[in-house]
């Protein structure tokens, strides 16, 4: 008889706090969308960080919110755009594939050095030393950190350790034109095939001493562009992508080869096809 009181104490007790936490879980419990799995299931689960957020998970999340719209994912194919596009309700755009574009023909057979380097073998940390050991100051050091930062392995580096992107690898996640010290990267329409493969805003006189392809600044690709799509800017010949409709003038009349022309999905100028 002394045993049954306690038991049935206890009894009521845990039915009185079964019962208050089964209410107090239907209280407060967070309502989890339906979408979100969905949506994390057809994102590439790289969790590279290019979108901004922390991995695919938080990407998925914010598409939700309506924080971030889905061409934000540079991995996705266009195909799993329009699946997402679905799954949110909302209206589906086309990308226009980008790739990384280096800007820099100067690798180690054609610019100067201005002394030996002989510290960590990384383009930072070789920048922080007298803006690294390459006589022009705006070049390619051609150590591969954009090599070693890019998720996709779209970068190798070439025997004139010169990176070299793979077009059909690159998903323009701007990892690479974040980490070369020397901003030397653009991401840029894979339909253009005519890049200024120089960033130095020297003098003529000065690139010319340090790089034997460097850009001039002469304005003969200004005058032949028949659509105006490249000018000179502080010494430097940039191209407007959205005049360009390739024509190529700039590239025949480029007296120093630092324009470059796409065939195959490969860069290449004057200097290398001669
Ligand atoms: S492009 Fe920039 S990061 Fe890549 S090797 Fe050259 S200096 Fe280094
Ligand atoms: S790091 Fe550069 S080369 Fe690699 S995928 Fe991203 S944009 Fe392309």
């Amino acid at each position: 008889m002394n045993i049954l009181i306690p038991v049935l104490i206890v009894t009521i007790l845990g039915l009185v706090f079964g019962i208050l936490l089964a209410l107090a879980s239907r209280r407060f419990c967070v309502e989890v969308d339906p979408r979100l799995d969905k949506i994390y299931s057809k994102l590439p689960g790289a969790n590279c960080g290019a979108c901004g957020m922390p991995g695919c998970m938080g990407f998925a999340e914010a598409l939700i919110q309506g924080t971030c719209t889905i061409d934000r994912c540079a991995v996705t194919e266009q195909e799993v755009r329009k699946e997402i596009a679905e799954i949110l309700g909302v209206e589906h755009t086309v990308k226009i594939k980008r790739a990384a574009v280096l800007h820099c023909h100067g690798g180690n057979k054609r610019v100067k050095n201005k002394f030996d380097y002989v510290g960590i073998q990384d383009c930072i940390s070789a920048n922080i030393v007298m803006s690294g050991p390459k006589a022009c100051v705006y070049g390619c050091i051609g150590y591969g950190t954009c090599a070693k930062v890019c998720p996709f392995g779209a970068i190798e580096m070439s025997t004139e350790d010169l990176p070299v992107v793979n077009e059909d690898k690159c998903t323009a996640c701007g990892k690479c034109v974040a980490a070369c010290p020397k901003g030397l990267f653009s991401l840029v329409s894979v339909s253009k095939n005519f890049a200024v493969r120089c960033k130095s805003l020297d003098m003529g006189k000065k690139v010319m001493d340090v790089c034997s392809v460097g850009c001039i600044a002469c304005r003969k690709c200004e005058k032949a562009c028949p659509v105006k799509a490249i000018r000179i800017e502080n010494n430097l010949s940039i191209i407007d992508y959205s005049l360009c409709d390739n024509r190529g003038q700039c590239f025949k009349v480029c007296p120093t080869k630092s324009i470059a022309i796409k065939e195959n999905k490969s860069w290449r100028t004057k200097a290398q096809g001669e």
